[in-house]
């Protein structure tokens, strides 16, 4: 049909779940108009970057309504087709709107309009250094094997303890893979991406490698984008955010330490990478291996499904052997900001036979929450009512839920009593009283809070690597894939919080991390142990987990699951609401409700029409920001000026849909 106009449908960055129409720029040779392009477009008063989707005759718009697209930005697509069907996937998944999800998957500079075509991208430095490269046990030869004469997609779990080789077996496979003139996309935890990582894959190969993570300035992270996107980088390596790089060739998938929490992102566009990255080796039919000492659950039961092939590697290469565990009972003992009199005196024991500690503790900051002695009044967040932790360094209250600060409250807001107390033990009340107690020993501190800064990560993994200090204390992020030979002694302070909690992956997560831990202590030829402090010694899952291991736990936990019909037995949706008046959040929740009522929950373990479709993980988080212009109260969420004009006739109250 010769006379209807061209209409392009463009995403813009916004909290809209359309895209936006517009005609083609004036002048415009219609070969230019290819899908993933970016185009200049006016918006508002202003002009906008926004990215090409379709090109077609519809609209629901009046035409005369129409502007005009001011430019056509690139030659050819930023967004290769499959890349650009991997987000409409997201954009549907999580339910985030589909202009937002396109640019989270974009580098800064190319969401600013930042032209590419005369770019000169410098070729990161080769070096190539290896001495001796292992030859691999029957085991990883097994694994090797099962990987390399697959073709097209097949996931695959690579289950080994910690140590047992499984980046010597990543390494081996993407050999093969550089042998075809392929790509590998290797993603790691955000804490497992260190300098040590990096050197490994150079020192091994002969090839540019990208690397993407947080700490890149803007023009680094287009470089690296750029260089994976045109093929010259035959390996790239990041953190999550990096499952959307475009590749040219791509020929495997690898995610190290698939159980890891980071590959969630829990703001913006919530996603987990590792259910992105089976969909893309789908899409792509490529090989993808899931890497883990402590696999989740939800992997596991893929390979019950037998959607997932699982490779085991069964023991530690060298001479490392299992550490020992060891309950500690908390009830009848006394404590020292949450440290037992047994675990202090084994502590001292290892320390003066020249052992290094690592004790763990998932809470930051010195303490849980601020109480008045008098009226009992505690601490509590305005904006979401969860409690506020205190900081010491600074000095002030954060709420680790929402976000909110507070500046110390000094005086009880209830009694006017003068002397509030901290209440529990977070990491920074730890390291006060561990040097109190053991002043002759170097201690350092891994925390979010203490890995903040550009290059404090790295910087304190060099010190400890060094063995500077000989207590370690750090949440989570101290049990993750290091390799710490001199830690003899391994100490979590509290498991409870992991098997009372009310989030029903809380159990996984401390197996995890008991697990992991465990693999942290005596890996080289000192012997380890480990001390895990409870209120529930007799509680059936950790000692499963201590007598039989994780796969056992993890068999129970899963039919647990079942029983209870959470993931990945069904799906699961977390609902949250937020305003400033009570009633409009209940209100909108109980509207969900009522709605959702009518809809059968789809059944994930229910035969699926195509048996090779994963199941994914279930209970990810996505998140629908609805706005309401006047209850807003997060500013780093308020719509732009454009879109609240827009935003004038929703009559929904701010709501998110988790
Ligand atoms: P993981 O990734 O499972 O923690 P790694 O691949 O890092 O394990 O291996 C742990 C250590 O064992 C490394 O120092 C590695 O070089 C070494 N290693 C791995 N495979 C072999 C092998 N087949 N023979 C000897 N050493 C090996
Ligand atoms: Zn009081
Ligand atoms: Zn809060």
């Amino acid at each position: 049909m010769p006379n209807k106009p061209t209409i392009l449908h463009i995403a813009l960055q916004s909290p809209f779940y359309h895209c936006f129409d517009y005609l083609a720029p004036a002048n415009c040779a219609p070969a230019t108009l290819q899908p993933g392009v970016r185009v200049k477009v006016p918006f508002g008063t202003k002009e906008r970057i926004g990215v090409l989707l379709s090109v077609d005759h519809k609209t629901e718009l009046a035409i005369s309504k129409l502007k005009p697209a001011l430019a056509v930005i690139d030659k050819e697509p930023l967004l290769p087709e499959k890349l650009l069907q991997l987000i409409h996937w997201t954009h549907d998944y999580y339910h985030h709107p589909i202009g937002d999800t396109i640019f989270t998957a974009l580098p800064k500079l190319l969401r600013e309009g930042r032209e590419v075509d005369d770019l000169v991208i410098p070729l990161p430095p080769i070096n190539n250094d290896e001495a001796t490269i292992p030859t691999p046990t029957t085991h990883q030869q097994k694994a090797i094997d099962a990987i390399t004469t697959t073709s097209g997609f097949q996931p695959f779990v690579l289950d080994g303890v910690t140590g047992s080789g499984k980046t010597e077996v990543y390494l081996r496979v993407i050999e093969q893979i550089i042998q075809q003139k392929k790509q590998a996309l290797v993603l790691v935890p955000e804490i497992g991406l260190t300098p040590q990582t990096v050197t490994r894959f150079q020192n091994r190969f002969s090839v540019p490698i990208a690397i993407l993570h947080s700490q890149l300035t803007d023009k680094e992270r287009l470089h690296a984008w750029l260089l994976a996107k045109s093929g010259a980088a035959a390996i790239i390596i990041g953190t999550r955010s990096a499952i959307f790089t475009p590749l040219k060739t791509p020929g495997i998938i690898i995610l190290d330490e698939e159980h890891d929490q980071s590959f969630k992102q829990q703001s913006g566009l919530r996603y987990s990478a590792r259910d992105i990255a089976v969909v893309r080796a789908k899409q792509e039919n490529i090989p993808i291996i899931l890497g883990s000492a402590t696999p989740s659950l939800e992997s596991l039961y893929n390979v019950k499904r037998k959607n997932y092939l699982r490779l085991h590697l069964p023991e530690r290469t060298g001479t490392a052997t299992h550490p020992t565990f060891n309950l500690i009972d908390l009830r009848n003992q006394k404590s020292h900001a949450g440290l037992s009199e047994t675990l202090i005196q084994n502590i001292r024991k290892h320390l003066t036979n020249n052992g290094q500690v690592l004790i763990f503790l998932n809470r930051r900051g010195y303490a849980p929450t601020l109480i008045c002695h008098s009226c009992g009044w505690v601490a509590e967040c305005k904006r979401c009512d969860a409690r506020m932790t205190i900081h010491q360094q600074p000095k002030y209250l954060h709420c680790h839920h929402c976000g909110a600060t507070h500046p110390v409250i000094k005086k009880c807001p209830q009694c006017s009593y003068e002397q509030l107390s901290p209440l529990g033990t977070g990491t920074e009340r730890l390291e006060e009283t561990l040097s109190t107690i053991f002043p002759d020993y170097p201690l350092t501190r891994m925390d979010r809070d203490t890995t903040r800064k550009k290059n404090a990560l790295h910087d304190l993994l060099k010190v400890i690597n060094n063995n500077e200090p000989r207590i370690l204390i750090g949440t989570q992020m101290l049990a993750k894939g290091h390799h710490f030979p001199n830690v003899t002694l391994a100490a979590i302070l509290d498991a409870d919080t992991g098997l009372l909690s009310s989030d029903f992956r809380a159990t996984e997560n401390i197996a995890q991390l008991i697990t992991q831990v465990a693999g942290r202590a005596g890996r080289a030829e000192k012997p380890g142990e480990v001390f895990i402090q409870t209120y529930n010694p007799q509680h059936p899952l950790l000692l499963q987990l201590i007598e039989h291991g994780y796969h056992k736990f993890a068999n129970t936990t899963l039919k647990e699951r079942q029983a209870a019909q959470l993931p990945p037995f069904a799906y699961f949706a977390l609902l949250r609401a937020e305003a400033k008046n009570k009633d409009a959040v209940f209100e909108f929740l109980e509207t969900i409700k009522n709605a959702t009522a009518r809809h059968p929950t789809p059944h994930p373990s229910h035969p699926a029409p195509n048996p090779r479709h994963p199941v994914l993980d279930t209970g990810s988080t996505s998140t629908r920001s609805v706005q309401h212009p006047k209850n807003t109260m997060d500013s780093a969420v308020k719509p732009r000026n454009d879109a609240e004009q827009l935003l004038k006739n929703n009559t929904v109250s701010e709501s998110q849909l988790l």
